[in-house]
């Protein structure tokens, strides 16, 4: 009796693992040039298609303030004026992702901060070329990520099940 109580609970402790780690999420932004240049979809596609769930999706222009507190650890950098012009050129796409290992994964979907050292069937690596114009954004670590989406959405991300969810997940 006390064994089978102890099989159920591990089985409903693992099970509560995995959906956790199902639940992380990070952020990505289609940057000024990625909306000019009409990737939004494309870079939509590449995520819908891997199997990761948006859960928060906005068009908006962010303030110079805003984007000051995203870049903040980059605050001291020579090119953080030129940054913040760049990313205040225009509307952006803010979005928020779930999934498993999706931060991971995400930055690996982007390619390198440089284009030119991004490999082909990256997001950089197939669409652009200067490290100043390299059109997307994507969290780097699990707590950048969640700290991200909090600056972007506060609360006002989706709460819901994908019905796919258990052909992704096994
Ligand atoms: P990532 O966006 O890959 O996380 P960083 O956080 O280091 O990279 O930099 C933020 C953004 O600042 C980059 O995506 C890029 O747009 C810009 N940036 C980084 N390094 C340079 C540089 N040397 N010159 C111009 N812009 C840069």
């Amino acid at each position: 009796m006390v064994a089978t109580l102890l099989s159920i609970f591990a089985a409903f402790h693992r099970s509560e693992v995995k959906m956790s780690g199902q639940k992380e999420v990070t952020f990505i932004m289609v940057k000024p040039d990625g909306v000019q240049r009409g990737l939004v979809g494309e870079i939509i596609k590449r995520f819908e298609s891997r199997g990761f769930q948006l859960v928060g999706c906005k068009m908006m222009s962010p303030s110079k303030e805003h984007l000051e507190k995203h870049y903040a650890d980059l605050k001291s950098k020579s090119f953080f004026p030129g940054l913040i012009k760049y990313m205040s050129s225009g509307p952006v796409v803010a979005m928020a992702w779930q999934g498993k290992s999706v931060v991971k994964t995400g930055r690996a979907m982007l390619g390198a901060t440089n284009p030119l050292e991004s490999n082909p069937g990256t997001i950089r690596g197939d669409f652009c070329i200067d490290i100043g114009r390299n059109i997307c954004h994507g969290s780097d670590s699990v707590e950048s990520g969640k700290h991200e989406v909090e600056l972007w959405f506060g609360e006002k991300t989706e709460d819901y099940s994908l019905c796919t969810e258990s052909m992704i997940y096994e």
